[in-house]
This record gives C-alpha cells, structure tokens and sequence, in this order.
C-alpha cells in the first residue's frame, strides 16, 4: 500500500524515537533531505528520516511496516530509479563513519560514507577500497549492485570483497550477514541490490595498493581511437583496468580550453603493474591519434578522483546498458555518430572493459551477473526536466546496435526506473529465481523499495 498523506501517528512515532531530522513535504528541508544527484523521478516520500545511527534506520522501517508503508533508502542518489511515492525514505548520508582495520585489511564503512571517504581513509595505511570513478558514489549502493573499479579487471567486483554487512529487516531485526550467518542473505546482499532490507554497514577487505600509474587521454572522437581502443583492450593484462567515454562538451568556462566545444574520446586507465611500466602500456594509444590533453601520470591512489573527472553536481540523467559477450566496432562507431554535435540534447556513451578477475567466481559465490562479460556499455542521456521520446529512441536504437552481444544489463549502470523483466535481465534465470525466493523470505509484503527492484517470489 502507498499514500501521498502525512500519516501524522507516523511522523509523532518517528519524532520520538529517531536522532536524526524527521522530515515532511510541509518542511523546509523536505526538498534538501529528499535530492540526490539524479533530479529525474526524485522520491515523494511521506516522510524522511535523516538516519544517524543503527537505531535510527529500525525505527524507520518498523514503523514503515507497521504501518503497511515501502520504505526507500538514498545515500547519494546517483543511482535513483523507481521512486517511491508516498511512505518513508531513509537518507543515510549523516551515517557515514569509516574505520579501516589495518591489521585485518579491512574497512568497516557505514551505509552513507562515500568512496571517496574510504579511499582517504585506507591510503592512510597504504591499502585502497575496490571504489569506482566517482569518489561522490556512495560505497554501500555500489556495493550491493556489483561495483566495477578502477582495478575491477585486477581485483574483481566491489561485491567480491564483502566479508559481512549488517541489515535492518522490516521485521525490526538487526541482522549480521555472513557466510556463516543468514548465508543466502549475504549471497543475495552482494550484487542483487537493495530489495532486502536496509544495509547500516559493511565490512570489506583492502588491498595493498597505495600507487598507481593513472588518468586520462583525451582524443578527437573518430574511428582511429575507437578502434584503437577496441584492439588495446584485447591484449591488455589483468593489471590494467580502463574505460572510454564519448560526448560532446559544451564550449563553457570550465571545460579545458584543449576540449571546448568538441566531441572528444576519453580514455581512462589504471594500471596497477609495476609503475615504471605504466607509459608502455599507454604508448599504443598515443601513436593511435593526436592527443588533445593528457593526465596519466603516476599517483596516489587516494588522488585516483581524478582519474575519471566526472562531474558531480546534480542533474537528469537516464540510461541504457549492456552487458556484452564482444564488441563489434562498427556498432560502436554507429553510436559515437548517432551521439555527435548535432544531437539536440547532451548524450554520453560509456564503454568500460572486464573480463579478468570480473571473470572468476569469489571464494563464497554471490549475486553478481554476467561475469562472463567483455564489455560494458551504456548509452546516457541528460534531461533537465523530463524524459523524452527522442532520448528514450535514442536508447533504445542503442540497445539494438548491440542486440548479438548482449549477455543483459547492468543494475549499477542502469540510471532511472527498471521494468521487472528488464531487473532479470541483470542475472542468470536460475539467480533471479533465487533472490526472489531470498527476497519472499525477508520481506513477504514487498516493503523495502529497491531502485532496481527484486520481487518476492509469489
Ligand atoms: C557519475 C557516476 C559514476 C559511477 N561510477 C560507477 C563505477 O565506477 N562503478 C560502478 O559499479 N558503478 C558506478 N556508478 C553507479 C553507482 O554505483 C550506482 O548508481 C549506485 O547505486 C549509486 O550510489 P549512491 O550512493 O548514489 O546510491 P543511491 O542512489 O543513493 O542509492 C541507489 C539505490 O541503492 C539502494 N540503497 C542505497 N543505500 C542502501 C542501503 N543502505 N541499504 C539497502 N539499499 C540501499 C537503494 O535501492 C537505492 O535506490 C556510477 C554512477 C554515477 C552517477
């Protein structure tokens, strides 16, 4: 059931038990508390609780279910997508406690500490998180979608390196989730999302890398790239992790005077082999075409933000994602032209490379799907206000290009609301079946409102 009206019993239970801010669409803050970085299809919610604490996120969802309301969580909302509409929204960017454990390589990260956060608070020990491009992104969201990073193809999925997480259910409980504790929960916890409850905080192992050599080299978009890009790629070692995004910038103050107004290329790496080998291994893409400016170079890790120097201030986006088994360059060349200057509103694409330890199975198996996955790729497109039908074509004429590769979707990747069969698409059938059984058995009532939502199996 879902209301759009203030149930004031709620809103006084919360008061009294809550730390944190207890928010309606009557307050000030509802707008503040209730925005994330997507602005497209933003959650209406009856109430928001701004979480502080372990107790504060059982309150909400106990009183969620005991008034028969779904309950939604945002972090940092870059990943929103089904929006909830009337019930409880439990905002955990004021839960955002890291404490790495030198000793054990490990961080325990609270459910709203951003990657960033984690990757500061482990180079102080020489160790790094398996964080993405984005420091903004909040660490927990990623997690339980997946997670490719910046060192995905050395190191696995984010998922692949949680040792255990706690999770409020919406029968109050506070559950520890391991491999020995709730173990189809922690199997379903890793890669299967946010449909089971709602995480305070997760233990994940580090590892040893304090420096890597990284960054981006930007080029004209055109075939020579694009294929050179395809080819590198094909024989890279495990050791080296990129990505490539097509767009065209804007001719503003702000983007670098080398790149205004032009439809560029950027690659991005990391490399995580022994540093002094690192411009070798780029040496191939600087003889492919000019280059219009170059930020590989070797760093810290806890500076590797600017590896991928994406934007983070908050806007509409939607996309369409891929999954695929291999890459036909002529398709992709297809959607670079489909996606140029004269296009009438901003489109990105984003390819990403996998295969490498994305491709091997962790020691206790999860959710995660498509490991056999090449290739990732997604088509984005940015609104102001709304969704339109020439975007949503746009997309959809992508998802065509690729239609003889296509191994299905990433959750992580998919921005904006998902139909339920196009969520299956993200696991095997067999897997599917499992986290809706998982899902029937921790929440029959279909409370806990996932942006990419596993339904209880009925
Ligand atoms: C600029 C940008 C860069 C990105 N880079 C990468 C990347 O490199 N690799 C990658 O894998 N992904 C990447 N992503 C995708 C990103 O990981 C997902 O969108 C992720 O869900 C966003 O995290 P968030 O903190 O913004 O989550 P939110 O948008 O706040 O939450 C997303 C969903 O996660 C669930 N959720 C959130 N918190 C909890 C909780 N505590 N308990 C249970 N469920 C919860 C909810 O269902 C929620 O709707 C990127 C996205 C953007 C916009």
């Amino acid at each position: 059931m879902t209301t759009t009206s203030t149930p004031s019993a709620l809103v006084r239970a919360l008061s009294d038990r809550v730390s944190g801010p207890v928010t309606t669409p009557s307050s000030d803050h509802y707008d503040t508390e209730r925005t994330g970085l997507q602005l497209l299809g933003r959650h209406r919610p009856a109430v928001v609780v701004g979480a502080t604490r372990t107790e504060d996120v059982r309150a909400a969802v106990s009183a969620a279910a005991d008034h028969h309301l779904p309950v939604a969580v945002q972090a940092s909302g870059h990943g929103t997508g089904l929006a909830l509409d009337g019930g409880v929204l439990v905002t955990t960017g004021r839960l955002s406690g890291v404490r790495v454990n030198p000793a054990r390589r490990t961080a325990w990260v609270e459910a709203g500490a951003p990657w960033g956060e984690v990757v500061r608070a482990a180079a102080e020990h020489g160790l790094a998180p398996l964080s993405g491009s984005a420091p903004g992104v909040g660490a927990v969201p990623y997690t339980l979608g997946g997670g490719v990073g910046l060192m995905a193809r050395r190191y696995g999925f984010a998922a692949d390196h949680v040792r255990s997480l706690e999770l409020v259910t919406v029968d109050g409980r506070v559950r520890r989730v391991d491999a020995e504790h709730d173990p189809e929960l922690f199997w379903a916890l890793r890669g299967g999302g946010g449909s089971f409850g709602v995480v305070t905080g997760m233990e994940v192992g580090l590892v040893p890398v304090s420096r890597v050599h990284g960054g981006s080299l930007f080029f004209d978009a055109g075939p020579d790239i694009l294929d050179a890009w395809h080819e590198w790629t094909r024989n890279a070692p495990e050791d080296l992790t990129c990505g490539m995004t097509v767009l065209v910038l804007p001719d503003v103050p702000g983007v670098p005077e080398a790149l205004r107004g032009r439809h560029i290329a950027q690659v991005a790496a990391v490399w995580t082999g022994p540093l002094d080998q690192g411009p070798n291994v780029v040496a191939p893409l600087r003889e492919a075409a000019p280059v219009l400016m170059d930020t590989m170079r070797d760093l810290p890790y806890a500076e590797s933000g600017s590896i991928y120097a994406e934007p983070d201030h908050p806007h509409g986006y939607r996309s369409r994602t891929m999954l695929l088994s291999d890459l036909d360059p002529a398709s992709v060349a297809e959607l670079v032209d489909r996606t140029g200057p004269f296009l009438p509103f901003m489109s990105v694409v984003g390819l990403r490379h996998l295969g490498g330890a994305l491709a091997r199975e962790p020691e206790t198996a999860n959710a995660v799907g498509h490991r056999d996955a090449a290739y990732l790729i997604a088509v984005l497109t940015a609104a102001e206000d709304s969704d339109t039908p020439d975007r949503a074509a746009l997309r959809a004429g992508a998802a065509a290009l690729f239609a003889d590769h296509v191994l299905g979707r990433s959750l992580n990747f998919s921005f904006g609301p998902l139909a339920p069969e196009e969520v299956r698409e993200a696991f095997a059938p067999d897997d599917f079946a499992r986290l809706a059984r998982v899902k029937a058995a921790v929440d029959p009532g279909d409370l806990v409102r996932a942006n990419h939502p596993i339904p209880p199996l009925a």
